[in-house]
């Protein structure tokens, strides 16, 4: 139980396409590479021909290790994905697209009763090889499939077991590719098409990299199905409410991507005019932290007139600070990864914009920093509000009892970081910019409320056991 418990994560980027015509494996590579920042460790692709599927799957980067594999990868159906780093030990067996018996599957997302679905398949006899929520998908949806032969009827029986977020691409040995989304609409999916090829993308530039239109997003709760005679969507369960996940806008989703109609540029340039509008401070520059920040701080500086400065610049071969397990190597990384630039900070009244807190400990350092550098004033800003809970549907943010907001008020954080402002966006701030109605939006991370029941208990148990220190969000399964 400790094996799966402890490294289960699943930040993933998703894509699959099936053109009538032509071998399709360049538009996976191109799409991947563009989804390349939703996941480093692994990537994969797996194609149909002639009933017989084709599969590789590689660790690291798609352009390094991927690349000289694709001419082994023919057909016209094909999926892709890259798989987010994990701080425990990793292995192949949870590289994506899975296959099994006739069907390929890779998936964006986090089921929250993982655990219990796992249990309960183990006691039916499934033989479980891998440590993720693709393998049970795939295999839970398979036999589903196989009892009814209908992909609208097993997407509904699937639904009806697994809970939380999952965007999925999938082919079929019968030469069918299968677009679905959680019936909350929690990770991104969107679709696209070029003449008669049809694409599906976590996020739209992936289609603007292979020439293709957005036409929209996949709907929650629906499946797609395209064929070389093309697609077909059918609502296979009906929600009344959605729950698209705010940090998708905030950091994680390209800034050139679109998500549920809305331009991620656009929303992050809002959320900086919403805390000029939020604060009145005076700083003399504002800076951004790369890369993701840059759009808010223009935003900032629109409002303000205040000039907005690279003060610090990022070492852009150092990646991950923030998933590295231990707090130690994560402060030295953060020496490696950003440089501050003197001429711009030296004297100055600094006002350093991030996208988000979430333990602390890059604020803390950046300030540190900052300061060494001969600020005369240190301003922190986050576009995200304080991140008091966990996210049980595939965000690896981190445990509750890490999560610098969970147990700090805003002052007490201030003090912890060594701030001589703190700034976090509002509730009501991210919501305007993100221009989506609040009851569309998955905001658990900061309000503790989940749409999902499952989610919600784990949340009370994990609080109730706050103690275990480093309680991660699988194992108060045995809790709850
Ligand atoms: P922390 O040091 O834990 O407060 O992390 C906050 C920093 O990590 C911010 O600069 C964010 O841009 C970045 N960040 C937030 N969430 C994630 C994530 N899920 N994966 C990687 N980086 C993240």
């Amino acid at each position: 139980m400790e094996f799966y418990e402890r490294e289960k994560k699943d930040s993933c980027g998703v894509f699959g396409v099936c053109n009538p015509k032509h071998d399709i494996v360049h538009n996976i590579y191109n799409g991947l590479v563009s989804l390349q920042h939703r996941g480093q460790e692994s990537a994969g692709i797996s194609t149909v021909k002639n009933r017989r599927i084709y599969s590789k799957r590689v660790w690291g980067l798609v352009s390094q290790n991927l690349k000289p594999k694709l001419w082994r990868l023919p057909g016209h159906i094909g999926i892709g994905h890259v798989r987010y780093s994990t701080t425990g030990s990793s292995t192949l067996a949870n590289a994506q697209p899975m296959v099994h018996n006739g069907f390929s599957l890779a998936h964006n997302g986090n089921l929250a009763n993982y655990i219990q679905i796992r249990r309960m398949m183990e006691r039916e006899g499934f033989r479980l090889t891998a440590n993720s929520d693709a393998e049970v998908m795939l295999k839970l949806f398979r036999k589903y499939y196989c009892g009814c032969g209908d992909y609208v009827e097993a997407f509904r029986e699937l639904s009806g077991q697994v809970e939380g977020g999952y965007s999925l691409v999938m082919l079929s040995r019968n030469h069918e590719l299968i677009a679905a989304r959680d019936p909350l609409g929690l990770r991104p999916l969107c679709q696209g098409v070029d003449r008669d090829t049809v694409a599906f993308a976590s996020e739209s530039v992936a289609l603007d990299c292979n020439n293709m239109k957005l036409i929209g997003d996949v709907k929650p709760g629906s499946v797609v199905v395209a064929t070389e005679d093309g697609f077909e969507t059918y609502q296979y369960v009906q929600c009344n409410r959605r729950a698209h996940c705010m940090f998708e806008f905030v950091y994680f989703s390209r800034v050139d991507s679109i998500l549920e109609g809305r331009s991620v540029y656009d929303v992050r340039f809002k959320l900086g005019v919403n805390l000029a509008k939020t604060y009145d401070v005076k700083p003399d520059v504002v800076v951004p932290v790369p890369d993701t920040s840059r759009t808010a701080a223009e935003g900032y500086s629109s409002q303000t007139g205040v000039p907005v400065a690279e003060g610090l610049i990022k070492n852009r071969y150092v990646h991950r600070t923030f998933i590295m397990p231990k707090q130690k190597d994560r402060e030295s990384a953060m020496k490696l990864k950003l440089n501050p630039l003197k001429s711009v900070i030296n004297g100055r009244k600094v006002l350093i914009i991030d996208d988000s807190i979430v333990r602390g400990t890059t604020s803390k350092a950046i300030i540190q920093m900052v300061r060494k550098a001969g600020a005369s004033k240190v301003y922190m800003m986050s576009t995200c509000p304080p991140i008091v809970s966990p996210c049980f549907y595939g965000i690896d943010i981190a445990t509750y009892s890490e999560l610098i907001a969970a147990k700090s008020t805003v002052e007490e954080i201030k003090t912890k970081i060594n701030a001589d402002i703190l700034g976090y966006q509002t509730l009501e701030g991210l919501i305007d910019a993100i221009g989506l109605p609040e009851e569309d939006l998955c905001l658990g991370c900061l309000k503790g409320e989940y749409p999902t029941p499952y989610a919600q208990r784990t949340l009370e148990a994990l609080k109730e056991k706050a103690t275990l220190e480093k309680a991660r969000l699988w194992e108060v399964e045995a809790l709850v």
